[in-house]
C-alpha cells in the first residue's frame, strides 16, 4: 500500500502519486505493440474502442451470456470499451466489477412493468432541448450525447449513443441562451452523455459563455472520463478549466478495480487546475453492493483529493433492473461507513424519484427507542456497533418554567 511511483509524461509531471496499476502495463494482447506515448492519446484510445465480440477476443474469455447479450442487446444501447477500461477487466471473471459495467449482460434483454423509458421525466421538465429544469436553482445542461464508454447502467440510456439526438450546435446556443435569461439559474450542470466528448474548442466556448454570465454561481462538470479515458485529461483541457475556474467536476467510479495509476494522475491535474472533485457512485447489484466494496472505493478516492458526494439508487430505466438492490442494501452500507471512516468518506445515499420527483436522501435511522422524562423525551440511539446510548432530548419550555421556580 505504502510507497509511490512517478508517471511522467513528455508534457506534463504530476508529481509523485499513491501507486495504483497502470492501465498501460496491465494492456491485453491485443494492445502489447502499442507503445507508451500512442496510450497516453485520448483520439487513438476513442479510435480503437472495442465495439464487437471479436474485438474482445484477445482481451477476455466472453461468457455464454456475455456473447448472447452481444447479439440481442448491442443494437439497442451501443457497446464501446476504450482500450484503457477493457485493460482493467477480468480476462477470466464474468462477474468482474469492471466488466459487468462495460459488457452486455443478459439482464438488460429483460424488460419489466414498472420500468420507464424516461424514469426522471427530464424530457418533461425540458424548456428548451438540451435543458431540464426541475429545481428552481439547478439546471441540468446536456452538451453531448456521446460517451467513450457505454456504462450497462446508463439511466440516460433512451438518448446517449444515438447519433439522431446530438446535440447540435444551435441546441448549445439555444441552452446557453435559456440560462442567460433565466437568473434563478445560479447553478449548472453540464452533462451529457459526457461533455469531455466534445473538443476543447466546443466545451472552452460552453464553459466561457456559462462563467460571463452574471447570476451563475456555480459550473459542475459531470463526467466518466477521468474513470473510462483518463487520457482525455491534457494541460490544454486544463488550461481551459483553470481560466474559469473554480469548476466542480463530478465523475463516476463505482468500483476500486477502475482506479488506475492513469485516473490518478488524471485527478492530480484537475486538482492542480482548480477544479472541486466529488464522485457519483450508482449502487449496481454484483458490482459495488458490499460495505468493503465502497468503503475502500471512497478510501482510494480521498486520497486522490476527490469526495464521495453521492451514492445513487438505481434507477426505474428500462433494462437494468438486475443491477438493482434493495433500498435496505444502501442503508446497511451507510451505517457501516459511518463511524468506520471519516465523515468526508460518507457520501449522500439518494433516490433519484421517477416522474421527475427529484431527489431525495436516506439515512439508517439510529433511533431505537424513546421514553418521556421530566425534562423531555430520552432516545435511545445506536452507534454503528449495534451499542445503545441515551440522550436526553431537552424540551426548553420546561427548562424555562424550572428556572422561574
Ligand atoms: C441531480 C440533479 C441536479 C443536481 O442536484 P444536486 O442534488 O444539487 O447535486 C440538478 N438537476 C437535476 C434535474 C438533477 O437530476
Ligand atoms: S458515461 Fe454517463 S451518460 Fe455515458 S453511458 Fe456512462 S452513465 Fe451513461
Amino acid at each position: 500500500m505504502a510507497g509511490s511511483t512517478r508517471v511522467s509524461t513528455q508534457r506534463f509531471d504530476p508529481g509523485p502519486l499513491p501507486s495504483l496499476p497502470s492501465s498501460y502495463e496491465r494492456r491485453p494482447r491485443r494492445f502489447e505493440h502499442i507503445d507508451a506515448q500512442t496510450w497516453e492519446s485520448w483520439h487513438w484510445q476513442h479510435q480503437n474502442r472495442l465495439r464487437r465480440p471479436e474485438h474482445f477476443e484477445d482481451v477476455l474469455e466472453l461468457s455464454a451470456g456475455e456473447r448472447e447479450a452481444f447479439q440481442k442487446s448491442a443494437q439497442r444501447f451501443r457497446v464501446a470499451v476504450t482500450p484503457h477500461y477493457a485493460a482493467l477487466m477480468s480476462g477470466s471473471n464474468p462477474g468482474c466489477g469492471v466488466r459487468q459495467q462495460g459488457l452486455p449482460q443478459p439482464g438488460e434483454l429483460r424488460n419489466y412493468d414498472f420500468e420507464l423509458e424516461d424514469p426522471l421525466a427530464e424530457e418533461a421538465h425540458m424548456p428548451v432541448p438540451g435543458i431540464t429544469h426541475r429545481y428552481p436553482d439547478r439546471v441540468l445542461f446536456y452538451v453531448s450525447h456521446h460517451c467513450p464508454v457505454y456504462c450497462r447502467h446508463c439511466t440516460r440510456k433512451r438518448k446517449v449513443s444515438d447519433p439522431t439526438t446530438a446535440a447540435a450546435r444551435d441546441q448549445l446556443a439555444q441552452g446557453l441562451e435559456y440560462i442567460r435569461t433565466t437568473p434563478t439559474a445560479r447553478d449548472v450542470v453540464v452533462s451529457g452523455g459526457d461533455p469531455l466528448t466534445l473538443s476543447d474548442e466546443r466545451l472552452g466556448e460552453v464553459l466561457r459563455a456559462l462563467r460571463a454570465i452574471d447570476h451563475v454561481e456555480v459550473i459542475r462538470l459531470g463526467t466518466r472520463n477521468p474513470v473510462t479515458l483518463p487520457q482525455r485529461i491534457t494541460p490544454e483541457l486544463c488550461e481551459i478549466l483553470r481560466e474559469v475556474r473554480p469548476v466542480y467536476v463530478h465523475t463516476h467510479f463505482n468500483h476500486p478495480d477502475e482506479l488506475s495509476q492513469e485516473s490518478a494522475r488524471a485527478l492530480r491535474m484537475l486538482l492542480d487546475a482548480g477544479c472541486v472533485l466529488g464522485n457519483q457512485m450508482v449502487l449496481l447489484r454484483g458490482v459495488n453492493d458490499r460495505p468493503e466494496t465502497v468503503m475502500e472505493l471512497n478510501r482510494q478516492l480521498l486520497r486522490l483529493g476527490c469526495r464521495p458526494y453521492y451514492m445513487l439508487q438505481c434507477d426505474m430505466a428500462q433494462g437494468i433492473s438486475h443491477f438493482r438492490t434493495p433500498l435496505q442494501t444502501g442503508l446497511t452500507i451507510m451505517k457501516h461507513l459511518r463511524g468506520r471512516i471519516g465523515g468526508m468518506g460518507v457520501p449522500h445515499f439518494v433516490v433519484d424519484l421517477p416522474g421527475g420527483g427529484g431527489k431525495v436522501e436516506l439515512v439508517p435511522d439510529h433511533i431505537v427507542s424513546t421514553r418521556e422524562s421530566p425534562w423531555g423525551q430520552v432516545v435511545a440511539f445506536s452507534n454503528s456497533e449495534g451499542e445503545r446510548f441515551e440522550f436526553v432530548d431537552v424540551d426548553p419550555t420546561r427548562l424555562e418554567r424550572d428556572d422561574e421556580r
